[in-house]
């Protein structure tokens, strides 16, 4: 199994980090977990061509983790992908999608699709290429063996007041040719993160800010209710049992304390630790 960090960063453009984007290559298959901003770029830069995605699994509904989920689409449709791209992801999933086909982009789909007609082709909607899920909780079956389940974790929605309709955040564990690989996304303790996590190679963790930069109360309620800080993402590491910590969605850091960061983790987590960066390859052997 394979993990390429295709963005690391967060909600904050920041230059040296794209948009949450985690790629996993498992038994052929190619799977995108998040569709941060500038994903289909990333893509690109990985080798992976964006038709040739087999699935694409959202976490939430944050900008930062579905900016780029159109232009993947979108990218996928124009350079020719006809078969059905899986897109699974929380409650609203479909909605988003909906209106991404039917408002945002019509105009360019209608467009595309007539000047295809003038050219005496016929260009199905794109809609026709995808088979969009809503799933909260389950494993699903995919070809060559590769199994991922769903389950939910807690992405601020106690802390904030939110219910399931409004607002759902899922973590995905894929298992596949004998190894587990956790993605977190964005989460604090809680719900089903602990069982989806627990023994797996590696958890692809969210870790927005050092112990150091959680300082004001509003740092403290983020990092406490809605995502994990370094020192949450190595208490839930540790209590899952996971072998290897790789930290993604960080905040713009300098090298001392991306460096420090890692310290933190690596003093409370027995395992091995990475702090990610954007097209980072890790192979799980
Ligand atoms: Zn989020």
């Amino acid at each position: 199994m394979k993990i390429t960090l295709l963005g690391t960063g967060g909600p904050r453009p920041d230059p040296m980090r794209y948009g949450p984007a985690t790629l996993v290559q498992a038994s052929r298959l190619s799977l995108l977990f998040d569709a941060g901003r500038g994903a289909a770029t990333q893509l690109a830069r990985a080798g992976i061509r964006v038709e040739d995605l087999d699935a694409i699994f959202i976490t939430h509904h944050h900008f930062d983790h579905i900016g780029g989920l159109a232009d993947l689409i979108m990218a996928a449709w124009n350079n020719g992908r006809t078969v059905p791209l899986l897109v699974v992801g929380p409650l609203g999933t479909d909605t988003i999608i909906e209106g991404m086909l039917e408002h945002v982009y019509a105009r360019d789909i209608n467009f595309r699709i007539a000047e295809e007609w003038a050219h005496g082709r016929k260009l199905d909607h794109p809609s026709e290429m995808l088979d969009v899920r809503v799933i909260v909780s389950q494993r699903i079956d995919l070809p060559h063996g590769v199994e991922v389940t769903v389950g939910q974790v807690e992405h601020g929605s106690k802390g904030i007041e939110l219910s399931l309709e409004e607002w759902s955040a899922s973590a995905y564990r894929v298992s596949a040719e004998g190894r587990t690989v956790t993605i977190s996304g964005d989460a604090v303790e809680g719900l089903e993160l602990g069982v989806l996590a627990a023994n797996s190679d590696a958890l692809v963790m969210c870790a927005y800010l050092a112990k150091d930069e959680i300082v004001t109360p509003e740092e403290r309620f983020l990092t406490d209710k809605v995502i994990a800080g370094a020192p949450q993402a190595a208490a839930i590491a540790t209590e899952a049992n996971v072998a290897l910590l790789i930290l993604t969605h960080i905040r713009e850091k300098s090298d001392e304390e991306t460096e420090r960061m890692r310290s933190e983790v690596t003093a409370v987590f027995p395992g091995e630790v990475i702090v990610g960066y954007d097209l980072l390859v890790v192979d799980i052997p």
